[in-house]
């Protein structure tokens, strides 16, 4: 799997030589409406606009600090993500799937949701890594350092409250960050993270189309994200039965194919010892 900057930094030197190349063109059949350095100039900024937009906002962001993405091996491990819990009944549904296949995942919780499941956010977090995920899952990318402070305070807040620990991983919703998201996060103690991998599970996709879409995405050292949850909704609002019948079929061919899994703290540290 190709890292997605090879493919922005591709993108942008494609505009800029396109714009070289319209320039030639146009000059070469003399009717070139601006010259050839003005068109090759406007190409390079169009360009290095894409490129800072799209830092500015990727779940993979690296411009303003590091989101961690994937671990780079070639280990056949996988770290499973769940996000916008916990929600009654597809958390516990989940929980059970993976303590049958001996499985421990990371959880990234909305605080507002904790507080609704305090008991369901405890058990998932005496087995599993947890996460925050916000207090309402807002879009944070255009908002101010005050407002995403708050936001990320308030979900330790009711992550700490309901499971008595602390995170130390934070996903962004809607997977968008900004330099003050990730400033934020650190000042707060946590690691930014995103993800190699996703079902769009959000759309509530046929569960054949889940399984496919991961395990057509996924690879070593990936990370994959489905939903438990739905923003700060609940039950039946939030419907994720396609993906919790979705999640076993997944397991079992990511393991029949030689595959591990781990949290992400584990798959960090993988990623630090390569
Ligand atoms: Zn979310």
């Amino acid at each position: 799997m190709k890292h997605p900057r090879t493919h922005v930094w591709k993108a942008a030197v494609a505009t800029a030589v396109g714009g070289a190349a319209l320039a030639g063109v146009r000059t070469a059949t003399g009717r070139a409406v601006r010259s050839a350095p003005t068109l090759a100039a406007a190409g390079t900024g169009m360009a290095a606009g894409g490129l800072l937009a799209y830092e500015w906002l990727t779940p993979r962001s690296w411009l303003y600090g590091p989101v961690f993405w994937h671990a780079r091996t070639s280990e056949r491990v996988v770290a499973l993500t769940f996000d916008d819990g916990p929600c009654h009944p597809y958390t516990g549904q989940l929980l059970e799937i993976l303590d049958h296949e001996g499985i421990r995942a990371t959880f990234f919780q909305v605080g507002n949701n904790v507080i609704r499941e305090p008991n369901l956010s405890a058990e998932v977090a005496s087995r599993h890594e947890v996460g925050n995920h916000t207090f309402t899952h807002p879009h944070l990318t255009w908002s101010r350092p005050g407002k995403v402070r708050e936001e990320l305070l308030r979900g330790q807040e009711a992550i700490h409250e309901a499971t008595g620990t602390l995170p130390h991983l934070f996903r962004v919703p809607h997977g968008w960050y900004g330099p003050q998201v990730i400033s934020a996060a650190g000042d707060l103690g946590m690691r930014c993270v995103g993800w190699s991998v996703t079902a769009w599970d959000w759309d509530r996709p046929p569960s054949d189309v889940i399984q496919s879409r991961i395990l057509h995405g996924v690879g070593p050292g990936g990370v994959t994200l489905l939903h438990d949850g739905q923003d700060t909704d609940a039950f039946p609002k939030a419907d994720r039965s396609h993906t919790i019948a979705a999640v076993s079929d997944i397991i079992h061919i990511l393991k029949a194919n030689g595959y591990g899994f781990l949290t992400l703290p584990e798959m960090m540290d993988l990623d630090g010892a390569g």
